[in-house]
């Protein structure tokens, strides 16, 4: 089966051909980090107007680069994300799969990011313990199966990804604050700033963040604003090393409760060279997607359409779009 997947629920456009026999066929993304750059975050008006402009023409290309005419199936975000962004790319699912004749599906954009690993050589079987640290969530996840996914600890304010962003922000660096912070961090030292490891003394698999940005604000506030080059780096790289000390307790702690020897990391963050060091401690075997499938992507989205398909879900061309949509409530496919 071969299903084209459409991924809009924020600032990126992707698309990709998912084979269920060959794999992935070919992908693009087009990411609109330029357009919000000035803005410093995303405006939701300027992403559904171009996801409108970018799509269509991804779409081809492709399918172009595939060698395909007419997928079995389309499958695109149906949320959570932002309503006009993911407006665009169902409807334009729904109007391809109507003039292919082809089945269509709504995607749950965090289904998509937990999966995301499968598309790699070497995939993780169920069940495996989920990290998912993205820009807009943070949470530990049993995975059992499609569809089947318990949370066991999620964050109770900031995302580990908007931890990133707001933190990048105090600091001057700019937008997305994840990969400017990251690269900034390797220049500094990590232990110049004793910052809280928020809720790692409590029991529980819950996170929170805002502590830890109100830290960072504290300490910016000394220098009254003339923080040197150096004291800018040693604090990125404090604020990192404070974020992967609470990630890595926090996993640790899941893989013990649970019992389970495989950990999956999906999401934003999970593209950090240092998180993924410290990791390779854990009692586990760690799947995490190639680092441009950690972020938003069709690829995720293409394959989780695909597995719903052939484990029996029926098409559902009338599919709500939903700005929020608990990963619990999801279906198990029939
Ligand atoms: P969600 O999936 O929760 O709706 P999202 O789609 O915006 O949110 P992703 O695209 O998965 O989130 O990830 C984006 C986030 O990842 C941003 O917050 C960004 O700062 C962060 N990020 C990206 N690369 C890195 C990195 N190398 N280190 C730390 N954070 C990173
Ligand atoms: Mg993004
Ligand atoms: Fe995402």
């Amino acid at each position: 089966m071969q299903v084209l997947g459409i991924e809009s629920s924020c600032d990126e456009s992707g698309v990709a051909l998912f084979d269920t026999e060959r794999g992935l066929l070919a992908e693009a993304l087009y990411s609109q980090i330029p357009i919000h750059q000035v803005y410093g975050g995303v405006v939701p008006e300027l992403a559904s107007r171009d996801h409108v402009r970018r799509l269509p023409g991804l779409i081809r290309q492709v399918l172009h680069e595939a060698g395909v005419e007419r997928p079995d199936a389309v499958a695109a975000t149906a949320g959570p994300g932002l309503i006009g962004a993911l407006l665009v790319g169902a409807t334009l699912a729904r109007t391809l799969a109507f003039g292919w004749g082809v089945p269509v599906i709504g995607v749950h954009h965090l289904e998509g990011h937990l999966l995301a690993p499968m598309l790699e050589p070497e995939p993780p079987a169920f069940p495996f313990v989920a990290l998912l640290v993205s820009g807009g969530h943070t949470m530990l996840v049993q995975v059992d199966g499609i569809g089947r996914y318990r949370i066991l600890g999620e964050s109770v304010d900031d995302a580990a990804g908007e931890a990133f962003d707001k933190t990048a922000k105090l600091l001057g660096l700019g937008y997305p604050g994840g990969p400017a912070i990251a690269a900034l961090a390797e220049q500094g030292n990590p232990a110049a700033y004793a910052l809280p490891r928020p809720m790692l003394d409590r029991p529980g698999l819950d996170f929170s963040f805002s502590g830890l940005k109100t830290a960072v604000l504290h300490q910016v506030k000394r220098w009254e604003g003339q923080g040197s080059a150096v004291q800018i780096a040693d604090l990125a790289a404090s604020f990192q090393a404070a974020v992967i000390d609470t990630l890595y307790g926090k996993c640790r702690r899941a893989l013990e409760q649970t019992g389970l020897q495989r950990l999956v990391v999906a999401g934003g963050v999970g593209a950090n060279r240092r998180l993924r060091e410290r990791l390779r401690d854990l009692p586990a075997t760690v799947y995490y997607p190639r680092p441009s499938f950690c972020t938003d992507n069709g690829a995720m989205i293409a394959l989780a359409g695909a597995l719903r398909l052939q484990a029996g879900e029926s098409s559902s061309p009338d599919f709500p779009v939903r700005a929020r949509w608990p990963l619990e409530h999801l279906e198990v496919p029939a």
